[in-house]
């Protein structure tokens, strides 16, 4: 017997019913990043390696453990999946001279990211990311908008208890003096240190701070604390990030421990955590990352985003019970029906006709009694079938079955049938009371996209 293959481990198909909830979702987020003025850019799954060892950083779990990469096998060069989407947005930037020539970017990204963690729930090997990307902008307003904005999709989702850490990371000259105080207070500190913090200790301590071990967070916790290193400007940036916040009624807590997992921040950190999701709590990250242009190649540049993982988001929108009433579920409106040898032209031609005028058809395929089409018919949601047999074929007429409103069945002339299809689906209102079906105005329910 043949053995049947499975999905990657980790890595997850996502079913039509499922599918549906992430198009609804993917809906209301692209409008929501249109009302800030991102505009979308779509970038390469597989990227050079290098582009991740210099913008995530050596020493990080993403670099460290957890990329995808391998060598083509054509040219032997090093590929990676993209574990991110912050270096490729960053790369095609500056690719492509964007700011050079436009001036400032916001820019969105979504799609698969691949990391090799241990899967478990909230977190997979293959996963969806939605990013924004503000490109050229130095100042503390555009922090506080990427942090208001989630504030706002919150609300639009009807998700509540997304809580809001928000850390600032200074500039390289002020970690390092923070790092010289923390380095010391950790050797001094060492035996309470596990086998990460260890290695950690000269490479990346600052990374120490954000570690998930239970048994690391009361040594952590005591650490100097990268806010009494800042320097002015920091400073003053920093408390105009919150002064925005404030004024905008969004509650914050400093996280003297948020550092983030990647290499590429500065100034402005922040997280948004949900308690609902277990150890996975992070539905959204990201920061200010003045740095990263400029390590990638390009002209020195500031730089600020987020990244948010769909996967948890939507757990919480499901478990809210807000998405199935939000999601729209296909039901054509009408289903067509046809039996007899020469019925299939005109079934097709009636189905594209009234397509053509903006209704949902489904046509039926493969055959079968008028009784067992009338049953799929039935199913399938349909406000009404079309009758078709070898007698409408005959007079060019197309019989309308209403399926719903106990209506009669009546014949119509093929000229006549998107306007009587209308009718018998709407009454005699006019047609433009109903969401116009395209440019048409003949009143069907038109899809979203
Ligand atoms: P974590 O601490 O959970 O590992 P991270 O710091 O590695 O998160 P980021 O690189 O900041 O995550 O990615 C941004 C968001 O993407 C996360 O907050 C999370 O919602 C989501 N995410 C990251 N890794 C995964 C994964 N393996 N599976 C599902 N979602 C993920
Ligand atoms: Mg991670």
């Amino acid at each position: 017997m043949i053995q049947t293959l499975q999905a990657v481990r980790g890595m997850n198909d996502i079913l039509p019913d499922e599918a549906e909830i992430w198009e609804s979702f993917e809906d209301i987020v692209r409008d929501w990043l249109k009302s800030y003025g991102y505009r979308p850019i779509r970038i390469p799954i597989v990227e050079p390696e290098p582009l991740f060892h210099r913008a995530i950083g050596e020493i990080t779990d993403i670099v460290e453990k957890e990329m995808y990469a391998f060598e083509d096998a054509l040219n032997g060069e090093r590929l990676a999946l993209r574990p991110e989407g912050t270096a490729g947005c960053v790369r095609a930037a500056i690719q492509h001279s964007l700011v050079a020539a436009n001036g400032p970017q916001r820019l969105y990204y979504h799609g698969p990211m691949f990391r090799h963690e241990r899967p478990q729930k909230g977190r997979y090997r293959q996963f969806h990311q939605i990013g924004a990307e503000a490109l050229g902008f130095a100042g503390p307003d555009i922090d506080a908008e990427l942090i208001i904005m989630g504030a706002r999709l919150w609300e639009q989702f009807g998700l509540t208890g997304i809580r809001l850490e928000i850390n600032s990371l200074g500039s390289a000259e002020e970690r390092t003096n923070h790092r010289a105080a923390l380095v010391a207070y950790l050797e001094s500190n060492r035996d309470k240190l596990d086998e990460d913090a260890q290695r950690r200790l000269h490479t990346n301590p600052l990374r120490i701070l954000d570690s998930k071990n239970p048994a690391m967070q009361e040594t952590a916790g005591a650490a100097p604390k990268l806010i009494d290193y800042l320097g002015e400007e920091s400073r003053a940036h920093f408390e105009t990030v919150q002064s925005l916040l404030r004024e905008a009624g969004i509650p914050f807590r400093i996280n003297h421990r948020l550092v983030r997992g990647l290499d590429y921040y500065n100034r402005t950190v922040f997280e948004w955590v949900s308690d609902r999701l277990g150890a996975q709590g992070t539905v959204c990250a990201g920061g200010r990352y003045d740095g990263l242009v400029e390590q990638l190649g390009g002209k020195p540049m500031p730089a600020a985003g987020f990244a948010m993982g769909i996967e948890r988001l939507l757990a919480l929108w499901r478990e809210s019970g807000e998405a199935e009433c939000a999601v729209e579920r296909p039901i054509p409106d009408v289903y067509v029906t046809h039996w007899g040898e020469r019925t299939q032209h005109l079934a097709f031609r009636a189905a594209e006709a009234l397509r053509d005028v903006g209704f949902d058809v489904l046509l039926h395929c493969g055959g079968g009694s008028f009784k067992s089409q009338m049953k799929k018919a039935d199913a399938s949601g349909a406000s009404l079938a079309l009758v078709i047999g070898e007698d409408e074929v005959a007079a060019d007429e197309i019989g309308i079955k209403p399926l719903r409103n106990g209506d009669e069945q009546h014949r119509v002339s093929f000229q006549a049938l998107p306007e009587m299809v209308a009718n018998a689906i709407y009454g005699n209102e006019t047609h433009q009371d109903h969401d116009p079906p395209g440019e048409n105005g003949l009143g069907a329910e038109n899809g979203s996209i």
